[in-house]
């Protein structure tokens, strides 16, 4: 059976005093051992969340491709393990949409890190004209094939569906289209390899909080959250872990 993995993405937020936070969440999060939790919070608070007394597990929001070199400003794969960090999150539309990442840059990303040792989230998700004109199966299907690695630990790579229009706007899709999603990328993956696609972690993510959070993790084929805004405050948070206890 899949374990339900709860993520926090803290975007770009967060200065040494959030730290206060992260510690009360990793603390309760103790509490539920069925539960897999995790932060991501931004580059410079990595070493000191993974350095925390009360111990938690802790990624990026992305990596670069290279190990090393002349790429000012870029943080490898490598180095987030260095710094602590057990995950990275690869593909978030918001690196897609504002920095341009392709699927391949994404795949390369993904393969970066697998190599380093790290877990992965690959994030995927339609725009909202995409939904509207009733192609995001096929979209995000698409985001899969051509972002997923060639070959992988089953155990360290999940995926996180996270429809844009979903994400910082309060608005989520029906529990119907959330299972269809799910569903049809478990499909795809099982055709892609096997049946072990069945050990595979699928995240929804976009306006997750504490009162959808049982009904969105309760969906088909939801196998934890990828949340943004409410992952910053413990208050926020632990109703979401939770609700997948
Ligand atoms: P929100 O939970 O703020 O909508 O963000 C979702 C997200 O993008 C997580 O990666």
């Amino acid at each position: 059976a899949r374990r339900k993995y709860v993520v926090g993405n803290w975007k770009m937020n967060g200065l040494t005093e959030a730290l206060g936070e992260a510690g009360a969440i990793f603390a309760a999060a103790r509490g539920h051992a069925a539960v897999d939790v995790a932060l991501c919070p931004p580059f410079t608070l990595i070493g000191a969340m993974a350095a925390l007394p009360e111990g938690g597990t802790v990624g990026g929001q992305d990596c670069h491709v290279q190990a090393s070199g002349a790429f000012t400003g870029s943080v490898s794969a490598p180095m987030l393990a260095d710094a602590g960090a057990r995950l990275v999150i690869v593909g978030h539309s918001e690196r897609r949409e504002g920095y341009g990442e392709s699927d391949g840059d994404v795949k390369a990303k993904a393969e970066a890190a697998l190599a380093a040792g790290l877990s992965v989230i690959l994030c995927v998700g339609e725009p909202r004209k995409v939904r509207e004109s009733g192609d995001a199966i096929d979209y995000v299907l698409a985001q899969v094939r051509q972002s997923l690695p060639d070959g992988f630990d089953r155990s360290r790579l999940a995926i996180a569906y996270e429809p844009i229009w979903a994400i910082g706007t309060g608005l989520v899709p029906t529990i119907e289209d959330v299972a269809a999603m799910h569903g049809s990328i478990r499909a795809a993956l099982t055709e892609r390899i096997g049946a072990g696609a069945a050990d595979l972690r699928l995240l929804y993510g976009g306006s997750v909080n504490g009162e959808n959070a049982a009904e969105l993790l309760g969906a088909g084929d939801v196998d934890g959250a990828l949340v943004g805004g409410a992952s910053l405050t413990a208050a926020k948070f632990l109703p979401i872990v939770e609700a997948a206890a």
